[in-house]
């Protein structure tokens, strides 16, 4: 049923600002062309859903590749506005926009390929992705494409002093006024909430965690109801921790691509190259193509969100921080997400309820 939560939602995308925002973010799009440009000899001659085609665009890259029809659905009035784009770039034969949800408008047709940006920040907020698997299993094909074909969502301990000062320590001495009364006002304020924002590798303490793996083709709503995972990192040096790092990647293989075992979390590990170059397009066909918003990579509109604990906790160099996440849909909306983050250091154990609202 589509809740008034979801007609929120849905008007939120009525607004260009934010497909502006999408569209402007050159990580994310041209990484989207580059891998329906890398499936073209899979698109040409075949049937498309675009699942949230918002202002359209995937669906026309996807015409530009020689798909014989796109359906383009969108619940939000921004379909009115793809429609539009379609006609004025003659293209209305080959894209047909659908204005309704995946869930309730009719394809009276089995679809060779899915496509959609369903990614929210820290991948799961929005819970767009149960969206995609309805379209899935209503529509698609055996032995069709799905783009992005897997995702990885991970978390790594943080250390971020600026952040932390420019929040908390701020009031300690306020045009020499002791204003240390707000500070934990301040805290609570600064660090209740998830936050999204922009960290780089240097604010990262360990190697990353895989926080959940998830493939297209297999992925089941129930699976995504809870995802929860345990984690033991070592701290890299000596260092305040002053909370956690999330951050995803998808990959772009497909029928027409071996997958590969490279996966951007090496990018931190082993295979560190230092080149940044993951989201770029790689001149090898047979590597994956992986869109990333890793700290270290280059910025995307996603940026990293970020769990701040309200006091910092000291770490040696090669401490253990182990503990166990936990990210729920909320029950009161099933946009929110609920996050219970529990962390043991030395001999302390702590315990973070944050929602992502
Ligand atoms: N594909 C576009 C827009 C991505 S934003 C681009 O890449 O620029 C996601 C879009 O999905 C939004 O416009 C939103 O309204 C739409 N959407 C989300 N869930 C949906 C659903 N269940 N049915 C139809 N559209 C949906």
């Amino acid at each position: 049923p589509c809740t008034d939560y979801d007609m929120a939602y849905f008007h939120s995308y009525a607004h260009l600002g934010i497909h502006q925002e999408m569209i402007k973010d050159h990580v994310r799009t041209e990484t989207y062309r580059e891998a329906i440009m890398r499936h073209q000899s899979f698109i040409a001659g075949k049937v498309v859903v675009d699942v949230g085609c918002g202002t359209g665009i995937l669906s026309i890259f996807c015409a530009q590749a020689g798909a014989k029809r796109v359906y383009a659905v969108d619940a939000s009035d921004i379909a009115l506005q793809a429609n539009e784009v379609v006609k004025a770039n003659n293209l209305s034969d080959v894209v047909i926009v659908l204005h309704g949800r995946v869930e309730d408008v009719e394809i009276e047709e089995e679809v060779d390929v899915i496509i959609s940006e369903w990614m929210g920040y820290m991948l799961l907020y929005e819970s767009m992705l149960g969206s995609v698997i309805t379209a899935r299993d209503r529509w698609l094909k055996p032995g069709g494409l799905i783009l992005p074909s897997s995702a990885n969502l991970y978390m790594a301990p943080v250390t971020h002093t600026d952040r932390y000062n420019d929040s908390v320590d701020f009031w300690r001495n306020v045009y020499g006024i002791d204003m240390s009364a707000m500070l934990s006002l301040a805290k609570q304020c600064a660090f209740e909430e998830p936050s999204v924002e922009m960290i780089t590798g240097e604010n990262i303490l360990s190697w990353p965690h895989l926080v959940k793996h998830i493939d297209s083709y297999s992925v089941t709503i129930n699976e995504l109801e809870t995802v929860t995972t345990k984690f033991k990192l070592k701290s890299m040096m000596r260092a305040p921790l002053h909370g956690f790092a999330f951050w995803f990647d998808v990959e772009f293989n497909g029928p027409t691509i071996e997958p590969t075992n490279y996966h951007s979390s090496t990018s931190f590990t082993e295979n560190h190259q230092g080149n940044g170059s993951l989201s770029k397009k790689r001149p090898n066909p047979n590597e994956a193509l992986v869109l990333s918003t890793a700290p270290e990579e280059p910025p995307t509109h996603w940026q990293q969100t970020l769990i701040y604990f309200y006091d910092p906790i000291e770490l040696e160099q090669d401490q253990l921080i182990e503990g166990l996440v936990t990210l729920t849909q909320s029950k009161e909306n099933a946009r929110f997400m609920n996050i219970h983050l529990e962390y043991t250091s030395g001999n302390r154990s702590y315990v973070k309820e944050s929602v992502m609202r």
